[in-house]
């Protein structure tokens, strides 16, 4: 099985949600920059304030705080195995620093797969997400409501709207996913790696849909 693998997406197109159970799966790390991000911020750091600064307003952090977390992140033991990169590279600065992080270490890219979602879906699925503050679970406020209001089904912890979520910052967001992200679309494209799936419908299709694709890359 292919496992050095980037989900690419819009924000809302299911990268976090696919990205968790495929890692899972695969017995890879999950490396999610949004998710390293605000921890970071819970915890206060000046790096994470700063961080926070950005995330709030829908804006992207600066790319050297963010390469810099992925270097130490992949350099740790675990991602020797592979990983799949959620939320990571987000901009062409970014992707060429992660080639070269790889090329160092002899483990290039195997499959970086696009996840296509209509805009007006990605804006109804961000503007009604609700987050587990404590297992990071996503919901939906209509598709997909936890038993029990405010609560996590899975720890029963308390759901919250990310900052980033509010309507002003989603749409900063999506405009900002168009100008700087959606060109890594044809930069990993002219590498050979690029594969689109679709990512509306039931969940389980849509994982399956990623499955296929991986495979499709050739390897056992
Ligand atoms: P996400 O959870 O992936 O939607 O990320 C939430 C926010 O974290 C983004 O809107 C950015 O402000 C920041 N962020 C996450 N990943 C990156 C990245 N690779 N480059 C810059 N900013 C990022």
């Amino acid at each position: 099985m292919s496992n050095r693998i980037i989900l690419l997406g819009a924000p809302g197109s299911g990268k976090g949600t696919q990205a968790r159970q495929l890692a899972g799966e695969w017995g890879v790390p999950q490396i999610a920059t949004g998710d390293m991000l605000r921890e970071a911020a819970a915890q206060g750091s000046p790096l994470g304030l700063e961080a926070k600064r950005h995330m709030d307003s829908g804006a992207l952090v600066p790319d050297g705080v963010v390469i810099g977390l992925v270097a130490e992140r992949l350099g740790r033991p675990d991602a020797k195995a592979g990983f799949v990169l959620d939320g990571f590279p987000r901009t062409v600065t970014q992707a060429e620093a992660l080639d070269r992080l790889l090329g160092e270490q002899g483990l290039p890219l195997e499959r970086v797969v696009f996840l296509d979602v209509s805009r007006e879906e990605l804006l109804r699925r961000l503007t009604g997400r609700r987050v587990c503050r404590q297992c990071g679970t996503a919901y939906h406020l209509v598709s997909a409501p936890p038993r029990t209001a405010d609560r996590c089904d899975l720890c029963q912890g308390d759901l919250y709207q990310r900052a980033d979520d509010a309507p002003a910052a989603v749409a900063r967001r999506l405009d900002v996913y168009e100008k700087q992200t959606a060109p890594l679309l044809a930069y990993y494209e002219r590498r050979g790696l690029l594969a689109a799936v679709r990512g509306e419908g039931a969940m389980d299709g849509v994982t399956a849909g990623i499955r296929k694709a991986v495979r499709g890359a050739g390897a056992a």
